[in-house]
């Protein structure tokens, strides 16, 4: 059997990744495996990973060659557990790659991308010690940080290479894509000449940079991601969940320093998602809560087509309303008549950890 040189992808699929993102990202995976499939190199030793965490963490795809590979859907879940996903990767590193001993050559150093949209919602420092200790000089991570909204400094302690990958357009999906791509051809190439296994494709510094920590500062973030602001809702007739995505004003986000009541949240889409998110969600309650006035625009529901997917119950939470007399909350069974559709008195509302 031929060396193998393992892929893991590891990848933050919380709740401010829901809609086209999460999409991209699936898209992007399935035309990764497409090209490496037509790659001589890399049908040889290349062997792909997928992982995911958000709340939890779950394997998509157990380790396997490319010519078997078959994409994977993405779920969503709430929060953003790197602690989580690191331990989940180490585990799958344990039980499937084959170390080299004096009757066999194990496998090439392997390559991990991780991609996170958000600040960890979870103690991260048990999981960086034994990332540290046990893995760091045993592969090779490339930490792409998508949007600027996560915290670079921690994603240094794992890794030399951290990388932001302005995730403006599907364009610029598909850029960083080809990036990816090239890289794992490359480094699979270089396994082929007994290279390194390791060889980064050069960057369009206008998609993808590498993050210099020497010389510009790189700030800090909070504890909740704050591109945007996801709100959970479960449809009254459906009963199923749904997510509401705002995406901060970015005229205004000069001024998040100074005063956070002059935010603005605009409205991106409501996504239904399925009841797996909720497995997939932390049990962590941290509270954030968003003042609806803080928000513009409010979506239908993506479930039942009811015209407000946007009202609050009086235990707290969302749901959809129509044009029925009386509602039954889908949350605690409440029925009443009806209250606040957005024009009301503002009312402050728990978000998601994103
Ligand atoms: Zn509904
Ligand atoms: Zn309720």
């Amino acid at each position: 059997m031929m060396r193998r040189l393992p892929i893991f992808f590891l990848i933050d699929v919380s709740e401010s990744m829901v809609g086209e993102q999460i999409q991209l990202v699936e898209e992007g995976l399935a035309t990764i495996i497409k090209e490496l499939k037509s790659d001589p190199y890399a049908l040889e030793t290349v062997y792909v990973s997928i992982l995911v965490f958000a709340g939890q963490s779950r394997t998509l795809v157990p380790l396997q060659e490319i010519i078997s590979f078959y994409p994977p859907r993405f779920p969503i879940g709430g929060g953003t557990s790197l602690g989580n996903g690191l331990g989940h990767l180490m585990y799958e590193m344990r039980r499937n790659l084959i170390k080299t001993t004096s009757e066999q050559k194990g496998d090439w150093k392997p390559i991990v991308f991780l991609f996170t949209d958000g600040v960890p919602t979870d103690d991260t420092s048990a999981a960086i010690k034994e990332w540290k200790t046990n893995w760091q000089n045993q592969c090779n991570l490339v930490a792409v940080s998508f949007g600027a909204e996560t915290d670079l400094h921690l994603l240094r302690e794992l890794t030399e290479h951290v990388l932001l990958f302005k995730n403006t357009s599907a364009q610029s999906y598909k850029e960083f894509f080809r990036w990816v791509t090239a890289s794992i051809k490359s480094s699979s190439e270089s396994v082929d000449n007994n290279g390194s296994g390791f060889d980064l494709a050069k960057t369009n510094s206008d998609v993808i940079s590498k993050v210099d920590f020497d010389n510009k500062p790189v700030p800090n973030k909070g504890y909740i991601d704050s591109n945007f602001a996801v709100f959970a809702a479960k449809c009254q007739n459906t009963k199923k969940p749904y997510l509401i995505k705002y995406r901060r004003d970015s005229q205004q986000s000069d001024l998040r320093d100074l005063d956070i009541s002059t935010l603005s949240y605009r409205l991106v889409g409501a996504f239904p998602v399925d009841n797996s998110y909720f497995e997939f969600s932390s049990d962590a309650s941290v509270s954030s809560k968003v003042s609806t006035d803080e928000l513009v625009g409010f979506p239908a529901c993506p479930s039942c087509g009811n015209q407000y997917g946007f009202a609050v119950c009086r235990c707290g939470k969302l749901h959809c309303v129509g044009n029925e007399k009386f509602t039954t909350c889908p949350w605690c069974g409440n029925q009443g008549e009806y209250g606040f559709s957005g024009s009301n008195d503002p009312i402050n509302i728990n978000r998601t950890q994103g």
